[in-house]
């Protein structure tokens, strides 16, 4: 609009409303060409990690390639240092030391690896009219009825008693066979229709279809279990009690792509939270030597309450850091006091096509950028960190001087649901924290979707956090 076409009230409403903008419509071509290669990249991440274990070996390729090095207890720690360290394979912590001293605080980003998906049973595999299956208990919040009849790939690995391990990722390869969970057809499904979505497809009649074809020239029982067990043995050498100490995750047999004519979108089975982690992550790899430390936090176990040995409750990470520390001679907890965590977590798009749940005037918009969520939880907030207004105000300055699209952000109505992250889980450790993240649609969805604008300005972001003084 020409400038002199500006009523008076025009120009008043420009200075005092609230009105973000489309992230599209303020972006620079050369923003737009780092925002594509950022988006290739994050592409490349998600088909590479499926499940959380796999998601920390090709995080440790990437920061290893930057020169990371693994952190032990009692190295010394100088400005520019990059570290790292894994935590039981499923958790990784990653640093770059900072000019100021560790007791100034350090810059977290915190984000989780681990995304819903079907966990095998200690006992999955069985034989029912001639068709072999593995039962499965669902990890995290899924809505089953989405389960069935997609392409499942099965990641993960089996423990044996001699202290060996075998790595197993069948179906993600060109070639390799998939799996799937039957569903009833239409036209026998007339009483199934009838019943709410939760209650249609219980929890165990989630169970993979892995095998058809009878053991040869046999007249015994579970003959086609028998046969898979055999090709099994084959080629992994173990045999069913061998399931007992394994961790196999069924997961959807997607690759991350465009969405849209427009390409604007990515698809892809667990951006929940891996598009927060790769931001977290992808920031970090680009810092020289930052002001204050900054520091990368991957956990596990978020889904499904961020606890156990990997996930964010646990000392794993006071450790790491207080290691650090003492390489400096500083407090944890001075450190602690004085550091500032972006909690990176995706927040709940607002869907127009089901706009009911959703507030329209708080909720986050697909490409309006970083979504900040001040508190998530349920009803009147339970579970929620809830920043206070100084640090929103803090973010607030350090995204708007570093040019990051961002947009406040609530999961939903009030009283229509609620979430956590591992937002509260840092605060309790005396750290001032935030939740941000990427608005996601389907969260939770065997394919979920999420705007490659919010993606990019998620990684400028957590970015200008780990620059900030
Ligand atoms: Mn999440
Ligand atoms: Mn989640």
């Amino acid at each position: 609009m020409d400038e002199k076409q500006k009523t008076p009230g025009d120009l008043r409403r420009e200075a005092l409303f609230c009105q973000p903008k489309n992230g599209w419509d303020r972006l620079s071509k050369t923003e737009e060409d780092e925002l594509n290669a950022y988006c290739e990249d994050y592409k490349k991440y998600l088909d590479a990690g499926k499940t959380e274990r796999e998601v920390v070996a090709e995080t440790v390729r990437l920061a290893q390639a930057k020169g990371f090095r693994p952190f032990t207890r009692g190295m010394a720690v100088q400005p520019g240092d990059k570290l790292y360290r894994v935590n039981r394979g499923k958790a990784i912590m990653l640093a770059v030391v900072g000019a100021q001293p560790l007791s100034e605080g350090v810059n977290i980003g915190a984000a989780h690896i681990d995304s819903p998906r079907l966990d095998l049973k200690p006992n999955p595999v069985y034989e029912d009219a001639e068709l072999a299956f593995l039962k499965t208990h669902y990890y995290g919040g899924i809505r089953k009825y989405q389960w069935v009849t997609i392409p499942l790939e099965l990641h993960g690995i089996i423990a044996l008693k001699d202290g060996s391990t075998l790595q197993v990722a069948i179906g993600s390869n060109p070639g390799d066979p998939v799996f799937t969970i039957d569903d009833l057809l239409p036209h026998l499904g007339g009483e199934q229709s009838k019943k709410p979505l939760g209650e249609a497809i219980p929890a165990e009649t989630l169970n993979i279809l892995i095998g058809s074809r009878p053991f040869q020239n046999d007249e015994g029982s579970d003959r086609v279990k028998l046969a898979v067990l055999d090709l099994l043995n084959q080629k992994y050498g173990i045999v069913e009690a061998d399931f007992i100490s394994a961790e196999l995750e069924a997961v959807p047999s997607f690759r991350a792509c465009d969405i849209g004519f427009d390409r604007s979108m990515i698809g892809s089975y667990g951006h929940d939270d891996r598009v927060c982690a790769y931001a977290c992550l992808a920031a970090l790899l680009d810092l020289d030597t930052p002001e204050r430390t900054a520091v990368c936090m991957l956990a596990d176990k978020e889904e499904i309450g961020s606890e156990g040995v990997s996930g964010m409750r646990s000392a794993a990470f006071d450790t790491f850091m207080s290691d650090l520390c003492d390489a400096q001679k500083a407090p944890l907890k001075a450190c602690y006091e004085k550091s500032f965590c972006l909690s990176a977590d995706v927040t709940a798009a607002f869907d127009p096509n089901f706009a009911d749940v959703y507030e329209k005037r708080n909720s986050a918009r697909i490409n309006y950028g970083m979504g900040l969520c001040k508190y998530t939880g349920a009803r009147g907030k339970s579970g929620a960190s809830d920043a206070s207004a100084e640090l929103v105000a803090y973010a607030r300055r350090v995204l708007d001087e570093a040019g990051v699209a961002w947009q406040m952000a609530e999961l939903g109505k009030v009283d229509a649901g609620g979430g956590g992250t591992v937002a509260c889980y840092m605060a309790e450790r005396d750290i001032d924290t935030l939740d941000a993240g990427v608005p996601v649609l389907s969260m939770h969805a065997p394919f979920e979707t999420v705007s490659k604008l919010d993606c990019y300005m998620t990684y400028r972001g957590m970015k200008a956090i780990y620059q900030a003084k």
